[in-house]
C-alpha cells in the first residue's frame, strides 16, 4: 500500500479538500467522492470562474464549496488537500496546513496511487507533449492499450473514473505536479531537458531544476530513467544524486553508450548489447524533434514495445500543431508556427534547428526569464526581430545589439512587417519566448491568428500574381 492508499483506506473517515475547480481539480473531486470520502471544493476565483458543469455536480452530490478565497478553517480540518497545478504552494493557508502535518498532494499523485498499470512519465522544460503523444503512438502501434494524458489533456484521474482498462499509462508531467507528487513512482521516467522557465513561480532556477529531478525520486533498480545526455545541468544533477543508472540519449555525436543519431537513424544498444536502428521519418528529422523521437523510442522500447512496432509508429506520427510547424511557403519564404514556444529554451532550440536566415516574431507576457540567453542564436541566425506584446521592451533591451528590431502593435502587423523583411530562402518564425495571455486566450489561439495572418498574406500574393 502506498501513502495515499493508506490515508484513504477508510474513506468515510477522510475529509478531503480539493483546491481549484479546473479540469484536474474536478476529476480529483469526483474520484475522492466516488471512493466515499467527505469532499469540499475551495476555489480562489469568484463563483463565475467555476464552470456550470462543476456547479451542477456539486449541487447534485450535495458537496460543499467556497469561492473567492480559501479559508483556514476548511484547510485545517482536512486530512488530505489536493491542489491543482496552478495553485502556488506558498499560500498562507497551505503553509499552515503543512505545519499542522496535513498531507498536500496533487491530482497526479492521487491518481497514480490508484493506477495499477505501469506508468511512463515524461517531463522537461520543452517537448513533453510531443514525446508523450509520440510514445503513446508507439505503444498503440504495438497493439498495446494505452492511456495518454496528464498535465495537458486528460487528467490521469479521468482514466480511473472511466470504464476502459489499459495496459500502460503515458503521462505528461509538469514541475508543479512533481512538487506535489508524494511517492509518485513511474516505471519509466523521461527527463528531456531543463532550461529557465516559470521563474515567476520558483524562487530560483536551481529550485525549478530540482523539481524536475523529482521524477526519479521513487524509482527502483529495475525501473528505467531516460535522460538527455547533452543537457549538462541534468547530467550534473544526476551525478550529484549518486549517479543512478540511466539511459542517455545524445543529439551530438559522441561515443558514449546510449541512443544517438547516426545518418538519419536512431541507434541504440539494447540490454543484450545488440544495436537497434530506427529510421527517422522526414517529419521528425530536425532538431528538436530528433531528440524527442530518441526519447520516445527509448521510453517505448524500455516499456516493452517490440522494435518493428516502434518503426511503424515513428513513420506514421504527425507532428503536433503550433510546435515548429511549417504552415506556408510564400514567395520562397517558409512560415513556421511555433506559438507553443512560451519560454526561452524552446526558442533557442527552434533557432538552432534553422539553417536559413530567420525573421523572428516574438513577445507576449514575460515569464521572468533572461532573453540575453538567446543572444548567440539571435546574432547567428536572426536577420530581424519583430516584437509584440508586454515583453517587447524587455526583449528589445536584451537583444538590441544582436539584430535589427521592429515593434508591432498586433500579430497581424507583425506578420506584415516580417514578410516585408523576408527574402526568398528566408524563414519567418513565430516563436514568442513568452506566454500568450496579454493578447490571446492561449498559445493555440495565438498560433491560429498567426496562421490566419499568413493565409491572408498568401491570398494577397496570389491575387497580385
Ligand atoms: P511542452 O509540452 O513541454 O510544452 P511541446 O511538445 O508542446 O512541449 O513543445 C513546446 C515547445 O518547445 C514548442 O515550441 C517546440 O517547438 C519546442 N520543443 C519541442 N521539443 C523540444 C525539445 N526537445 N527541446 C527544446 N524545445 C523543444
Amino acid at each position: 500500500m502506498n501513502e495515499l492508499q493508506r490515508l484513504l483506506s477508510d474513506p468515510s473517515q477522510c475529509q478531503c479538500v480539493v483546491v481549484g475547480s479546473g479540469k484536474s481539480g474536478f476529476a480529483a473531486l469526483k474520484f475522492l467522492h466516488r471512493l466515499g470520502c467527505k469532499v469540499f471544493l475551495s476555489e480562489r476565483g469568484g463563483e463565475e470562474t467555476v464552470s456550470r458543469k462543476v456547479l451542477a455536480w456539486l449541487a447534485d452530490k450535495n458537496v460543499g464549496y467556497e469561492t473567492g478565497g480559501h479559508s483556514e478553517k476548511v484547510f485545517l480540518a482536512a486530512d488530505l488537500i489536493v491542489v491543482s497545478p496552478g495553485v502556488p504552494l506558498t499560500l498562507d493557508v497551505l503553509n499552515k496546513a503543512r505545519r499542522a502535518g496535513i498531507k498536500i498532494r496533487g491530482e497526479l499523485a492521487l491518481a497514480a496511487s490508484f493506477v495499477d498499470v505501469p506508468i511512463v512519465a515524461v517531463t522537461g522544460t520543452n517537448g513533453k507533449t510531443t514525446v508523450t503523444e509520440l510514445t503513446g503512438e508507439l505503444f498503440k502501434a504495438a497493439g498495446t492499450k494505452v492511456f495518454v494524458g496528464g498535465n495537458i489533456g486528460t487528467p490521469l484521474t479521468d482514466y480511473l473514473l472511466g470504464q476502459e482498462q489499459v495496459e500502460v499509462a503515458v503521462v505528461e508531467v509538469s514541475s508543479f505536479q512533481l512538487d506535489t507528487a508524494g511517492d509518485f513512482h513511474p516505471q519509466v521516467a523521461v527527463l528531456l531537458n531543463i532550461s529557465p522557465d516559470h521563474l515567476d513561480r520558483y524562487p530560483s532556477y536551481e529550485a525549478y531544476a530540482a523539481s524536475k529531478m523529482k521524477i526519479f525520486t521513487q524509482q527502483k533498480k529495475d525501473d528505467a530513467a531516460i535522460v538527455n545526455g547533452d543537457d549538462e545541468l541534468i547530467t550534473a544533477q544526476l551525478a550529484e544524486k549518486g549517479g543512478r543508472s540511466a539511459r542517455f540519449f545524445f543529439a551530438r555525436e559522441n561515443d558514449q553508450a546510449g541512443a544517438r543519431i547516426e545518418g538519419g537513424e536512431i541507434v541504440f544498444t539494447n540490454k543484450d548489447n545488440r544495436t537497434e536502428r530506427y529510421h527517422i521519418p522526414p517529419s521528425l528529422d530536425h532538431s528538436p524533434n530528433r531528440e524527442n523521437a530518441m526519447a520516445a523510442v527509448l521510453a517505448a522500447r524500455l516499456g516493452g514495445c517490440p522494435p518493428e512496432a516502434i518503426s511503424q509508429g515513428l513513420s506514421s506520427f504527425q507532428p503536433l500543431q503550433h510546435r515548429l510547424a511549417m504552415v506556408a511557403q510564400i514567395n520562397g519564404v517558409e512560415y513556421f508556427d511555433d506559438s507553443k514556444a512560451t519560454n526561452i529554451g524552446a526558442v533557442g532550440s527552434a533557432l538552432s534547428g534553422m539553417d536559413k536566415p530567420v525573421v523572428l516574431i516574438a513577445g507576449g507576457r514575460d515569464k521572468g526569464g533572461d532573453y540575453k540567453l538567446l543572444a548567440d542564436q539571435v546574432r547567428k541566425r536572426v536577420k530581424k526581430m519583430v516584437l509584440i506584446g508586454e515583453a517587447s521592451g524587455k526583449i528589445a533591451q536584451a537583444l538590441a545589439e544582436e539584430t535589427t528590431i521592429e515593434m508591432a502593435e498586433t500579430l497581424n502587423e507583425a506578420v506584415e512587417k516580417a514578410s516585408h523583411a523576408a527574402r526568398p530562402g528566408d524563414v519567418v518564425l513565430l516563436s514568442p519566448a513568452c506566454a500568450s495571455f496579454d493578447m490571446f486566450n492561449s498559445y493555440a489561439e495565438r498560433g491560429e491568428m498567426f496562421q490566419l495572418a499568413v493565409s491572408k498574406l498568401a491570398h494577397e500574393v496570389s491575387i497580385s500574381d
